[in-house]
């Protein structure tokens, strides 16, 4: 069964050729196009590698891609378990693009954003004579988003800030909620588009994304890693882009729609007795701030009914810093 939201997909691949940056892959075909972005300053040239997959019949085209935060790895390991377990040769209908690294720049300093400090994922739509990553981004707009009809972002917590395994959309786009039903991480997250971001320009271009976000930055998550590898795969299946024996069953989904972080009114050393994942009632001692002495510890006190979503891994925090991210007003969908 072809679930309704893959059914009205407009770019389905009906023409024989696809042609990404001037490259023609033919159905049954795969290939490596490297999407060139410039030189570092030593004078090696680099590239953004997409590896594109097309299937025998007509179908949708998905973009699935990590790293546009060059810190954020947890993505980039699920797409690379991808491609080593040659997922995307099984595809039977339409076009995978599987991008793992799209800020280059950012992976090999270990960093988020470009070497001059701006961030990828708020410079779209980008442009060539802009900065470096406002070029990244270009390639991305110019390129690639044009040919395809969803997207599927991976990401992770910035810095030390852990993300339980959710999938985030925002509210008044329909084909995103739906994708992010059939990914099926055990939280669906409705969050506002924000400016310049990926997501933004591909919804104004009418194109349905859905952000994975798993774990933190610089450090692998094994649950988050598996729930996104079957989130991929769910979503091909859904899609009949894969066969439906690769599509897992999740118990339920948690639909969250609202948010907000509890932040340190103390600093000191935080201990955490409560984590990611566990539902919380409002008033519950959920962790401490204790200072280096001894001599005082502050409790944190949830101040709603809800579920945590993420937490801080940092072990020393200054007043102020986001120590807990709380879900708060959630339906559950049984599956
Ligand atoms: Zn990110």
């Amino acid at each position: 069964m072809v679930r309704k939201i893959f059914e009205k997909f407009r770019k389905q691949t009906e023409a024989v050729d696809f042609v990404i940056n001037n490259e023609t892959v033919l159905p049954g075909e795969s290939t490596l196009i490297k999407l060139s972005v410039g030189r570092i300053p030593s004078g090696n040239r680099i590239t953004i590698d997409a590896h594109v997959f097309r299937g025998k019949l007509e179908g949708p085209t998905a973009l699935i891609l990590a790293g546009i935060h060059g810190d954020e790895i947890n993505g980039i390991e699920t797409l690379r378990q991808c491609l080593e377990k040659e997922v995307f040769e099984n595809i039977i209908r339409g076009t995978v693009i599987a991008i793992p690294i799209v800020n280059i720049f950012g992976f090999i300093n270990f960093s988020r954003e470009v070497p001059d400090g701006k961030d990828v994922n708020r410079s779209f739509p980008g442009s060539m004579v802009g900065s470096l990553a406002s070029r990244v981004a270009r390639i991305l707009t110019k390129k690639v988003l044009p040919l395809v009809d969803f997207v599927i972002d991976m990401h992770t917590g910035g810095g030390p800030r852990f993300n339980y395994p959710q999938v985030r959309y925002a509210k008044i786009d329909n084909a995103a909620y739906e994708l992010g039903k059939q990914f099926g991480a055990p939280f669906l997250i409705q969050k506002p588009f924000i400016s310049k971001s990926l997501r933004k320009i591909a919804h104004e271009m009418n194109i349905p994304v859905i952000v994975y976000e798993s774990g933190e930055s610089l450090r692998f998550d094994a649950y988050g890693i598996e729930v996104g590898f079957s989130g991929i795969l769910n979503v091909l299946s859904a899609a009949q882009m894969l066969p439906p024996e690769n599509y897992k069953q999740y118990k339920n989904i948690i639909i969250v729609k609202k948010t907000s972080w509890i932040r340190a009114s103390y600093s000191g050393l935080f201990i955490w007795s409560k984590s990611s994942g566990q539902q919380i009632k409002r008033g519950e001692i959920i962790g401490y701030v204790k200072d280096p002495q001894g001599l005082k510890s502050v409790s944190i006190i949830s101040n709603k009914d809800g579920y945590i979503i993420g937490h801080n891994n940092a072990p020393v925090v200054n007043q102020g810093d986001a120590l807990f991210h709380i879900s708060y007003e959630q339906d559950e969908l049984i599956y």
